[in-house]
């Protein structure tokens, strides 16, 4: 009874506990729906687990972002200190291995590289990296070049990245995912030879690689002993988004499911364009002998009743799912909202009056977020959010890392880590006066056969004019190699050099300055260059209104996000934009059903991260890029598939702005009763036409 159970368990109802005690001898799933409590199940065994007698260090925490990791952390703390004293402050420094599979992968790479023939040296090359070396390789190979219609660089290392991901051959890919690039399949393989060749004399890995080579070295039994061992408990959140390789490592260091908790939904599985499978949730439960235990969550603590059945509903229609009964015990009256703009611009100008009423209500900025299927969506509302001076952050879009000036940066700490590394020297380089292409590449050539050391570097054949610029920077890296184990103290020298090339790299040098600032305020959160580079390449941070970065903690702002970095994610008000078919399903994903199911699950996504409040916006017009990426288009719209007909009186609907009751009508409907009767709209029959 009541009186047993400990005091950091009791706000926890009968399942929650039930999956938070659970004996960690069998692996242990548990698969909910949205908003059930399932992070914050997840962080009260972990809470549990330190009170049984766990190490902190011994802990494998994996989560979906390195700022789900943190939350995480957060609220395990907050729990702990309701264990005890001591408690507190075991849990207060943090959990040794959480983060990202990819974080957390690199980060044990380097600690076996010399075991598995990598340099511990070895730099991360993010996507644009790696489609840059996908190009050189491309050109290598003549496959580029006039007339010639092999696919884009972009193209081969989505190809490519699903192959590895999902370890399925390329053929198979190509059929099922890539079918107008099927004829290639054997210039591909070339490619792809070539590809891994080159990372490998640059001693560079892609985000692939981080799972590829983590996954062969655990598929060594005595490695996968040796790992497996350093984790007591592994428990991972958001498993339906894992792909095959991430599953292959789990089961390789937890064989038999010892230790091992996953926590998902099937409803929520978004990933699988980059090569997720909800096969793995699905199949968890008959993995391991003996199987693991299975608990379901039911209540949602998160949403009012209307919102969480508008939001089942949606879901209940989907082909394939493992079926499942929310309710939420929180009444209201308030219907999710259905709102019809007339186009974009009004879906801005709609957006920012209702956030700023809503902050008049008492709801700050922060606790409303505005969510969106692609991140160019948002670009309407973030020009009027600037016109009106309202702070905002945004999650999903452009990068902070994107930047130019920022990738700069980092391309010269990852050349001085790693000379091998020729995508970055080939960028370093030429931010020198007097430097381009030409010298630039035969330098980079010159270094990649060279011994990795730096003594070569002084002598490299450059331009008579550019001779001194070029020993002053040959000077730096070598101070930065030299300073490897300093930290944040090298990146001073780094960003007074660069700020000296600004001027001339740069028009608008003044305002990519305070990134920079930005980035060295990051860089000191650091504990090592190594940290900083891995995870600003894997989990960079957002990009803001503020050019200054991200803007400082007490101020307010709203928030905008893409659906897919919503995730797990919750606020008292939620918009989401473009709720019309071509947008939800998107244009580009109407291919197979598969696909337009996986719309369907992103739509319930978006629905059941509001709280208290839900408007859905439908413009009756807007831009689209074609089906597969054919050029703007200008498209009128209409409501998504998702919503049917029969689901519409659970929303409230109406237009916006209202439409203007036309002069002398009210004097005539007294003489014509039916004249109250809303307008036949024909223009709306009309575009049904060609529906
Ligand atoms: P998602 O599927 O979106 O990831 P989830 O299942 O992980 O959702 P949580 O984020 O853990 O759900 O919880 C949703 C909300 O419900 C949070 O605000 C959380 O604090 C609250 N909550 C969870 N369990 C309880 C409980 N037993 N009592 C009260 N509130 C709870
Ligand atoms: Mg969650």
């Amino acid at each position: 009874d009541s009186a047993d159970i400990p005091a950091y368990l009791k706000t926890l109802n009968a399942a929650q506990r039930d999956a938070a005690v659970a004996p960690d001898e069998v692996p242990l799933l548990i698969i909910a729906g949205a908003g059930t409590g399932k992070t914050n199940t997840l962080a009260h065994r972990v809470a549990h687990l330190l009170a049984q007698g766990a190490d902190p260090d011994r802990l494998l925490l994996l989560t979906f972002s390195r700022r789900a990791a943190d939350e995480m952390t957060r609220r395990v703390q907050t729990i702990a200190s309701k264990v005890s004293a001591r408690h507190a402050r075991l849990a207060s420094g943090g959990f040794a291995w959480s983060g990202t599979f990819h974080g957390v992968g690199a980060r044990l790479l380097r600690d076996y590289a010399q075991r598995i023939g990598l340099s511990p040296d070895f730099t991360i090359h993010d996507r644009e990296d790696s489609a840059d070396l996908m190009n050189l390789v491309r050109n290598d190979l003549g496959h580029s070049g006039k007339g010639k219609r092999f696919p884009l660089k972009g193209t081969c290392l989505a190809i490519y990245s699903a192959v590895i991901n999902t370890q399925r051959d390329l053929a198979n890919v190509l059929q099922s995912n890539f079918p107008w690039c099927a004829e290639w399949e054997n210039e591909l393989k070339s490619l792809y030879l070539g590809y891994v060749e080159a990372k490998q004399a640059q001693q560079v890995l892609d985000y692939d690689d981080l799972l590829l080579y983590w996954a062969q070295m655990v598929g060594e039994a005595d490695l996968a002993r040796e790992i497996g061992t350093r984790f007591s408990h592994a428990l991972v959140d958001e498993y339906q988004d894992t792909n095959f390789l991430q599953a292959a490592i789990l089961r390789a260091i937890k064989p038999d499911g010892r230790g091992l908790t996953v926590v998902g939904d099937d409803a929520q599985s978004i990933y699988s364009f980059r090569g997720a499978s909800v096969r793995n949730i699905l199949d968890f439960p008959t993995q391991f002998t003996p199987p693991a235990r299975q608990i379901a969550l039911e209540q949602n603590y998160r949403s009012t009743q209307p919102i969480l059945a508008v939001s089942n509903a949606v879901i209940a229609r989907a082909k394939e799912r493992h079926s499942k009964e929310l309710r939420s015990e929180r009444i209201s009256s308030e219907k999710p909202g259905l709102i019809t703009v007339r186009d974009e611009t009004d879906q801005a100008t709609y957006v920012v009056e209702r956030t700023l009423e809503r902050r008049e209500q008492g709801i700050p900025l922060k606790s409303q977020a505005v969510l969106f299927r692609a991140a160019s969506h948002s670009a309407r509302l973030e020009i009027e959010l600037t016109r009106r001076n309202i702070p905002f952050i945004k999650f999903g879009g452009l990068k902070f890392l994107e930047a130019r000036h920022v990738k700069d940066l980092l391309a010269i700490l990852r050349w001085a880590q790693n000379l091998r590394d020729r995508v970055s020297g080939f960028r370093a380089i030429q931010l020198l006066p007097g430097i381009g292409p030409k010298t630039a590449g035969r330098i980079v050539d010159h270094l990649q056969n060279a011994a990795p050391g730096c003594e070569l570097l002084a002598e490299q054949p450059v331009p008579e004019g550019a001779r001194e610029a070029w020993s002053a920077f040959a000077a730096l890296i070598e101070g930065l190699r030299q300073g490897a184990d300093t930290w944040p103290a090298p990146l001073g020298s780094v960003v007074l050099w660069y700020d000296a090339q600004m001027d001339r790299l740069y028009e608008d040098a003044d305002v990519r300055r305070s990134d920079i600032q930005q980035l060295t305020r990051i860089a000191s959160s650091y504990p090592n260059r190594e940290r900083f580079l891995t995870e600003l390449t894997l989990d960079p941070p957002e990009a803001t209104s503020d050019e200054a970065g991200v803007p400082l903690l007490d101020e307010d702002y709203l928030i905008l996000s893409t659906i897919h970095s919503a995730k797990g994610k919750e606020w008292n008000a939620v918009t989401v934009l473009n709720v019309v078919d071509g947008c939800m399903p998107s244009d580009m994903a109407t291919g197979s059903e598969a696909e337009i199911e996986e719309e369907r699950r992103l739509l319930y996504v978006a629905m059941t991260r509001a709280k208290d409040h839900l408007d859905l916006l439908l413009p009756q017009r807007f831009y689209t890029n074609g089906p597969g990426g054919t050029g703007d288009r200008h498209v009128y719209a209409s409501r998504t598939r998702f919503i049917p007909s029969g689901l519409l009186n659970a929303f409230a609907e109406r237009s916006w702005p209202p439409a203007p009751e036309p002069p002398g009508l009210q004097a005539w409907a007294a003489q014509h009763p039916d004249a109250s009767k809303p307008p036949l709209d024909l223009a709306a029959r009309m575009r049904g036409m060609w529906k």
